[in-house]
């Protein structure tokens, strides 16, 4: 199966991996509304990337969002000991369901972490699957409007040369892969 799709000038591109790892300009974390780490993806940036990424979040927490970011909404911040140069931090929506505007959110989460990301001048950025493991968003579902969220932004925006979905699991990225063949 296709792992490599075209939007315009920007290469889509799905791999098996830990985001930790990559390379990118931005990697996005999957975060919570406290943006003060977590589990999951979120607890592995912050644990490899060392507490320089803490410490900034503190700052934009105090002074931007003391009541903590809300979903769909996202910062941006340095990547501490981490290859990547920056950590978005996005918070997608929780699970309820699908009837509690889950979908609308998730789409918010990616399409303002690319804003940012063409904000500050960036071309190659790294999401995980937002909301698909501790908030329980059906993988089937999420990768649907994760990739056409991500379609939709590339097509009004052609600044950035590459966004990679970095894939947890094999099954993961059958999923993305199989849904990507039907969306570009
Ligand atoms: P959320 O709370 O948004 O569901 P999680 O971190 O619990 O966030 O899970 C989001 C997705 O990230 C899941 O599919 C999970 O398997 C995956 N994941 C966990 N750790 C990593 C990692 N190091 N790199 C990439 N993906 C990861």
């Amino acid at each position: 199966m296709r792992k490599e799709f075209k939007v315009g000038k920007t290469n889509v591109r799905l791999i098996r991996g830990d985001i930790t790892n990559m390379e990118t300009d931005a990697i996005v974390n999957a975060a919570n509304s406290s943006f003060m780490g977590g589990g999951g993806v979120d607890g592995a940036i912050h644990r490899k990337g060392g507490p320089k990424i803490l410490e900034e979040c503190k700052k934009i927490r105090a002074t931007e969002w003391p009541q903590g970011l809300p979903t769909g909404k996202a910062i941006i911040t340095g990547a501490g000991n981490l290859k990547a140069r920056h950590v978005i931090h996005t918070v997608g929506p929780v699970w309820r369901g699908g009837n509690h505007r889950e979908a609308e959110l998730l789409v918010q989460a990616y399409q303002n972490s690319l804003r940012l990301a063409v904000a500050k001048g960036l071309k190659t950025v790294a999401f995980p699957s937002i909301s698909t493991g501790a908030y329980g968003y059906p993988v089937e579902d999420a990768c649907h409007v994760a990739l056409e969220a991500v379609k939709e932004f590339l097509e009004k925006k052609d600044s950035l040369d590459e966004v990679v979905f970095v894939l947890f699991s094999e099954s993961a990225l059958e999923v993305y892969a199989a849904e990507a063949e039907e969306i570009f």
